[in-house]
């Protein structure tokens, strides 16, 4: 079964890069430091800045980021604080590293899933993408946490460098126990916007794998989750600035409302003192209002490759959100 998961201001999502820190230097990285700060946050700051998102008790999720957020030394009590406050869902993003210890330090009961990141089906793609070692060291992460009883996911950021092992996933995925698959696709942003923009897939090669490849792993009874990135001539656009409850945090303290934004100053909020407040105008809020033929604004500003006409100069078609998602299951 396949669904669209819609937008809502019912739930609120906290992406909470704790620290930009990190082992490892992936080709694709979308952090930016010079943007989101170098420091490593406090677990005081951390528990304060959490407090401020847990408002709507039982419908709050976190997800906490880096950099690698292992590295950072109070993960642990970072997520006993999110249960404390009621979040109702606690993710751990990571390299597969897990540093400190972090499977000792948190149960399952805790943490909902450690979500990892592999970037090919093959040591050769993936480490050629995420580093030399990065492969193995990986999918032994993975191992260890399904041994201490953990759900476990896996994150593939899809880009021409990789697009050809998407299928060779599936039995990796079963052999792992992995629960929820979910594809990601390039954002041309932070590492991934220094060079040329060679990374992006086209969208008949998009449509013409992802889908598809996607159906067959939900096939074996895991959930897939992917972007949807190109819209049907039918379907609606809407932007998740405007109506869902989306927030990245970064370490300098910037609370940005769109992923797209997060290489510019433009963030709707910022933590001051440890007080969310807004940022003056003009900032993200303003573009999620503009309406242009192409959908997303921010696509057209900063990944525009995805875009094509028509000899009437017209979008053949429109860019979605960034972050609406389709969610395919076994029915
Ligand atoms: S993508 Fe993640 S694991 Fe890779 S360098 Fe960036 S923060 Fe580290
Ligand atoms: S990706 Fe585009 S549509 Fe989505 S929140 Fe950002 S500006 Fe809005």
């Amino acid at each position: 079964m396949k669904r669209t998961v819609a937008f809502s201001r019912d739930a609120v999502n906290v992406f909470f890069h704790i620290l930009t820190g990190c082992n490892l230097r992936c080709r694709h990285c979308c952090i930016n430091p010079d943007q989101h700060g170098r420091n490593q946050l406090p677990i005081e700051v951390i528990e304060n800045w959490l407090g401020a998102f847990s408002g709507k008790a039982g419908a709050a999720n976190v997800i906490f980021l880096g950099g690698e957020p292992t590295l950072h030394p109070e993960l642990a009590a970072a997520v006993r604080r999110a249960r404390a406050l009621g979040y109702q869902s606690v993710t751990i993003d990571t390299n597969g590293y897990l540093f400190n210890d972090i499977l000792d330090r948190v149960t399952p009961a805790e943490v909902d899933y450690f979500s990892f990141s592999l970037d090919g089906a093959t040591r050769r793609t993936n480490d050629e993408i995420r580093g030399e070692g990065v492969y193995d060291t990986c999918l032994s992460g993975i191992r260890k946490a399904r041994a201490r009883g953990f759900e476990v996911s896996l994150i593939y950021t899809v880009s021409a460098l990789n697009i050809h092992e998407l299928e060779s996933m599936a039995p990796i995925l079963a052999d792992l126990g992995v629960e929820r698959f979910f594809i990601q696709v390039i954002g041309i942003r932070g590492k991934s916007a220094e060079g040329s923009h060679h990374l992006q897939v086209p969208r008949e090669r998009w449509l013409s794998v992802v889908p598809p490849v996607a159906e067959r792993i939900a096939d074996m009874g895991i959930t897939v989750t992917y972007p949807k990135v190109f819209l049907a001539p039918d379907e609606p656009f809407l932007c998740a600035g405007l109506c869902a409850e989306n927030y990245f945090i970064f370490p300098n303290g910037r609370v940005y409302r769109c992923p797209l934004c997060e290489d510019f100053p433009y963030h709707a909020l910022a933590f001051e003192a440890d007080r969310l407040v807004s940022t003056p105008r003009l900032n993200e809020s303003d573009f999620f209002q503009l309406r242009i033929p192409e959908g997303c604004v921010m696509n057209r500003l900063v990944q525009p490759d995805n875009l094509a006409y028509g000899e009437d100069g017209r979008p053949l078609y429109q860019i979605a959100c960034c972050m609406l998602k389709e969610e395919v299951f076994k029915g």
